[in-house]
């Protein structure tokens, strides 16, 4: 879907703080449901690194699953895909984390 745009910002953002700086590693965090593919992430980053002062870096990506809450029993439990549904049959499930997509860090060339 819209990898290259989210591979493209995340670029942009580092550049923006580290100039022309030589990036060795990224480490992303892309919960389970974002709805963001984690390989389809590193394609799309690899490609966009091209010719930037990012060029070579390594991407690293973390993949925490959901937490989601049930409003039913008030079970909460691991979500590993987008389908949302507690053991005790309940569609009523409010998610907790795992939607986030965010930097952890970045290593420069020293
Ligand atoms: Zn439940």
């Amino acid at each position: 879907v819209h990898e290259f745009a989210i591979a493209e910002s995340v670029i942009d953002t580092i550049t923006a703080k580290t100039g022309d700086a030589t990036i060795r590693e990224v480490r992303l965090e892309v919960g389970r449901l974002c709805g963001v593919q984690a390989e389809a992430l590193r394609f799309c980053f690899e490609l966009a690194v091209q010719g930037t002062a990012m060029d070579g870096a390594r991407l690293d990506i973390d993949e925490p699953p959901g937490l989601a809450s049930c409003q039913s029993c008030g079970l909460e439990f691991e979500v590993r895909d987008l389908i949302l549904l507690c053991a005790c049959g309940s569609a009523r499930v409010e998610v907790l984390s795992g939607e986030q997509l965010r930097i952890l860090s970045v290593e420069m060339a020293a």
